[in-house]
């Protein structure tokens, strides 16, 4: 199954990185916002269907991850909860709670930016998606434009420490991410 995994050039459509910018931007509203700037778009047929970013401190809520959200308003956008045929495009690898979402959801694709050596739920620390139990195929492409989603990331983080020091974090969880 490590072909789900493969980032060789006939696995990368041409788009993938024009709607990773898009997730980009949507991580530099999280990032705009204090949040861990980790941004997310559904593209269903070449249109985006469902943008979010992370918002797990405004609305304090643990799930609020770009994800879900995307998912949320993806969903609400075509009136159906499921959403076949669809590209999910996010900066970061999904988490496993994340990677779940995506399979009940039934998105076809995911696509990430960035590994996450912490808590990645496609592949890096766990692997939620390859063989799951329901029998969904989801192909996962990693490391869409990474330098750049990782970049955005190391600057958060490095912007939390100068402005709190390197004990405050205000809920963020340090290692986050990288
Ligand atoms: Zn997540």
């Amino acid at each position: 199954m490590d072909e789900l995994k493969d980032i060789s050039p006939e696995n990368v459509s041409a788009d993938d990185e024009r709607y990773m910018r898009m997730a980009l931007r949507e991580a530099e509203k999280a990032f705009d916002e204090g949040e861990i700037p980790i941004g997310c778009v559904v593209v269903k047929d070449g249109v985006v269907i469902g943008r979010g970013h992370n918002q797990v401190e405004m609305l304090k809520d643990a799930t609020a991850h770009a994800e879900i959200l995307a998912i949320g308003t993806a969903s609400a956008k075509i009136e159906n909860w499921r959403l076949e045929e669809t590209t999910l495009y996010v900066t970061l690898e999904p988490c496993p709670m994340c990677a779940g979402a995506i399979l009940n959801s039934r998105v076809s694709r995911v696509v990430y930016g960035s590994p996450d050596t912490r808590f990645g739920g496609c592949g890096t620390t766990v692997d939620v998606i390859t063989g799951n139990a329901l029998k969904r195929e989801v192909k996962v492409t990693g490391g869409i434009l990474a330098d750049e989603c990782l970049g955005l990331l190391k600057a958060f983080f490095q912007k939390m420490r100068l402005e709190k020091g390197d004990s405050g974090n205000k809920g963020v969880e340090p290692s986050a991410q990288l």
